[in-house]
């Protein structure tokens, strides 16, 4: 494909930019591939993409039942940080922030990583502490995090309102090259590259069935047709649970709606993410001047992709109490997404009961942030049987109770 520049813009600009080629390829499925990735969301696009580029296994389909980025990735608040407890989760989680920094060039495609900056306010003693610990450790992890004091959160967060009135802020736990990118456009940007390395990128393509002999899977059937493979990896998010009854296992996964906002726009206020996670909100900025906002999950499994409407009050209610700034601004609209929730809030990446079929979810709340890092894991676990990255969030560590836990640990969403 044609390299992006800014000569090729000067190039097409003479023909007033009517002259693009589509940014990847749209074949009609082929009957068998060497291996299928279902899900055309970050994890699976990236997945594909470095099967392609880092171990040659080109002739791969992504199989999504609607359009590229639709699902989660495209609906999600894009925040990017590495700052985890535990040692599996920050190597992945630090894996991918490292990856995202140059992924605009690695891709020839901008996402737009902006690495702004990520404070997270500490609201309770508890809280304090348990970001004193998670400090500590990721010093021992090589990831670069420290512990703010309430003056220094304010300088970076002029809107803070520190003095409480319920929560006042007792410090921060800030990583500076934490930030945000532009979430469809890491899926545009992975389809792209894939589909330049040969992947064929198929939309419109639901799975239906997946085909099993003695040996393990054989194929599956899709409302395009059956087509064949002997590896398939499983990357659908909150319809997991879905595509693991059509192979016939279950998983420790339950589905639920995960929601999110943006105010109408208004001038820069805000020029990192700030989440304050006492009170259940977190922000940032949009180009646009719009405040992105974070809201909380339904209570309930369900697969609506809406949320429930007190969230948006809950969620705005919180924040005003931290920045009250906020209060004269009219919300714009709110969407939700199906996160895939696993008990311990880490995600599963790694064979499944079925030979021949992988799977990548758990994601839950937090996943956008670890597209690069779980795709580059993913495919060096399916070409190679193993990887010491995704090693760890294997399916059995339900069974043998060695969780990775990340929500008491951290106690954060996102
Ligand atoms: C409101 C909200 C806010 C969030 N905020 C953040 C954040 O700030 N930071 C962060 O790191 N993460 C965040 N997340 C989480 C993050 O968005 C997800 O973890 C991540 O996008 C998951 O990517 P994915 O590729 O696994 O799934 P998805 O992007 O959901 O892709 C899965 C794809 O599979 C397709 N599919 C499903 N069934 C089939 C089938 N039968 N056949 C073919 N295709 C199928 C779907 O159509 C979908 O496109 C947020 C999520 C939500 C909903």
């Amino acid at each position: 494909m044609a390299r992006y520049s800014v000569f090729a813009i000067a190039r097409h600009a003479a023909s007033w930019h009517q002259g693009w080629e589509k940014a990847w390829r749209s074949p009609e499925p082929k009957s068998e591939y060497d291996a299928i990735v279902i899900g055309g969301g970050g994890h699976g696009l990236a997945t594909a993409y470095y099967l392609a580029k880092n171990h040659g296994i080109r002739n791969v389909a992504v199989l999504e039942k609607s359009w590229l980025g639709g699902g989660n990735t495209g609906r999600n608040t894009t925040i990017i940080r590495s700052n985890y407890l535990r040692d599996p989760s920050a190597a992945i989680y630090e894996l991918a922030r490292g990856l995202y920094e140059t992924l605009s060039q690695e891709l020839n495609f901008n996402i737009m990583f902006s690495p702004r900056g990520v404070l997270m306010l500490a609201q309770t003693e508890h809280e304090l502490r348990a970001y004193k610990r998670t400090e500590s450790a990721n010093r021992a992890q090589g990831i670069a995090t420290e512990i703010v004091s309430p003056e220094r959160c304010r300088e970076i967060v002029p809107i803070l309102n520190v003095a409480g009135p319920r929560y006042p802020v007792l410090g921060g736990l800030w990583q500076a090259r934490g930030g945000t990118a532009r979430h469809d456009a890491v899926a545009w940007g992975y389809a792209r590259a894939a589909s330049d390395l040969g992947v064929d990128i198929i939309q419109g393509c639901e799975v239906t069935g997946i085909d099993r002999d003695a040996n393990g899977v054989t194929g599956v059937q899709t409302t395009r047709g059956p087509i064949r493979t002997r590896k398939l990896c499983i990357v659908v998010a909150g319809h997991s649970g879905v595509l693991a009854e059509m192979a016939g296992f279950r998983l420790p996964v339950e589905s639920v709606a995960l929601q999110a906002l943006v105010s109408e726009p208004i001038k820069p206020v805000i020029d990192c993410v700030v989440m304050a996670n006492t009170v259940h909100g977190y922000m940032s900025q949009s180009d646009k001047g719009e405040l992105v906002i974070g809201g909380g999950a339904d209570g309930f499994n369900n697969y609506t992709q809406r949320g429930s409407f007190q969230h948006v009050e809950e969620t705005v209610r919180a924040l005003v109490e931290t920045f009250p700034i906020i209060s004269r601004l009219r919300m714009l609209r709110q969407w939700g997404g199906i996160v895939d929730m696993t008990g311990d809030r880490s995600p599963i990446i790694g064979p499944t009961p079925v030979p021949g079929i992988w799977i990548n979810c758990g994601w839950g709340t937090g996943g956008f942030k670890a597209i690069p890092g779980s795709g580059w894991a993913t495919a060096a676990m399916i070409a190679n049987g193993e990887d010491p990255v995704a090693g760890p969030f294997g399916l059995e560590r339900f069974r043998e109770g060695r969780m990775i836990d990340e929500s008491v640990a951290a106690a954060v969403a996102h």
